[in-house]
């Protein structure tokens, strides 16, 4: 078997908008896993699988689109990647530019990044602004700046090169399952990943799920259909209260027969915990935003026994350690000897 080697040199390669001269900037992203999970399955009588995004170089999906707005920038000639963030976008935009050969400013908002992605952003050498004010004042000002000379904007909204890449999860959902699954999950803030992941499937043309998108209450505009102006939520990748990619994400929701609901942050950390403690995968708190939604919909009823549901986890959860260690979980010491560390653990002597 051949080498992964990214998805720009890749079999999907003719569905991105590459040139024959496009250099790939990559750090071999994708071919993420697909894992079924036996816990979710069991608990809700339906066969679910987990897209493992984390898994990405970056450790987010963001990887994906980045790969090739990076490689067209530089391919144009581009001096700086320049991108507004709650944090995992800054780490991958960071990560490719540091790749290309080029430099990378980030805009963050000054509270609420979680410190995984800015040691990130840092150590692959970004310019780290820290604005303060929200993910939403951030991408204004990315937009005023993206028309200075040199500058390539790599936030996904209305970013066709962003968007076909992380079109390809649907790509590799499909050929892992030999068709699109029933329904699809993913946690929804700026609104990019529903956007593509929904075209990904139509692309593909093996069958159509319903997607289904989930938003921290906190931050659910797109539940309430009004921009919320102060977002609240510990899950901060969903942190966002008006979603740039709004009409996109309306139409992946109603052309697939699906839904946008809110799931409060309570539940999102529940399956946070669930999620790492029963399936062994640890993902940020915004990925388990899409289990927390699909188990409240097994609750109410509303979802139909045997289906075939992926749910993404967009993020790794080693990105925000402070979120790890405030969910409950327990040590207890002991002193440097056996029979010590026996007794702490209640082991027979
Ligand atoms: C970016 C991101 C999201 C939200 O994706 P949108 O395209 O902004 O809707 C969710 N989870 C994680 C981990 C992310 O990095």
């Amino acid at each position: 078997m051949a080498p992964w080697r990214g998805l720009i040199d890749s079999d999907y390669r003719p569905r991105l908008p590459v040139h024959p001269g496009t250099p790939a900037v990559s750090l071999h992203e994708g071919n993420t896993p697909l894992l079924y999970s036996r816990h979710l399955s069991g608990r809700t009588g339906c066969e679910v699988w987990l897209k493992v995004e984390g898994a990405n170089p970056t450790g987010s999906f963001k990887d994906r689109g980045m790969t090739v707005a990076v490689s067209r920038a530089v391919e144009a000639g581009a001096e700086l990647v320049l991108c507004a963030s709650t944090g995992n976008t800054s780490a991958s935009a960071a990560a490719y530019a540091a790749r290309g050969g080029i430099a990378s400013a980030v805009l963050v908002p000054a509270s609420g990044v979680a410190r995984g992605k800015l040691a990130q952003a840092a150590r692959y050498g970004a310019r780290i602004v820290e604005i303060g004010g929200t993910f939403d004042d951030c991408l204004r000002i990315a937009r005023a700046l993206a028309t200075s000379p040199g500058v390539a904007l790599v936030n996904s909204v209305g970013n066709e090169l962003r968007l076909a890449g992380q079109r390809t999860v649907a790509y590799e959902i499909v050929d892992a399952l030999g068709a699109a699954p029933d329904i699809h999950c993913l946690p929804v803030g700026n609104g990019g990943n529903i956007t593509a992941t929904w075209q990904g499937y139509v692309a593909y043309d093996r069958g159509r799920p319903r997607i289904w998108g989930f938003q921290a209450a906190g931050a659910a505009p797109l539940v309430h259909g009004a921009p919320v102006p102060a977002p609240r939520t510990d899950a901060t990748a969903i942190r966002v209260g008006s979603p740039a990619t709004w009409a996109p994400a309306i139409a992946a929701r109603d052309e697939s027969g699906g839904l946008i609901a809110a799931v409060p942050d309570a539940e999102i950390f529940a399956a946070y915990r669930e999620l790492g403690s029963h399936d062994g995968v640890f993902a940020e708190p915004s990925s388990a935003a899409a289990v927390a939604g699909l188990l409240a919909r097994h609750r109410a009823g509303r979802l139909s026994p045997g289906s075939r549901v992926v749910v993404t986890l967009t993020g790794n959860g080693l990105k925000d350690p402070d979120a790890a260690l405030r969910a409950d979980y327990s040590t207890t010491s002991a002193d440097p000897t056996a029979p010590d560390v026996a007794r702490s653990l209640g082991l027979a002597a």
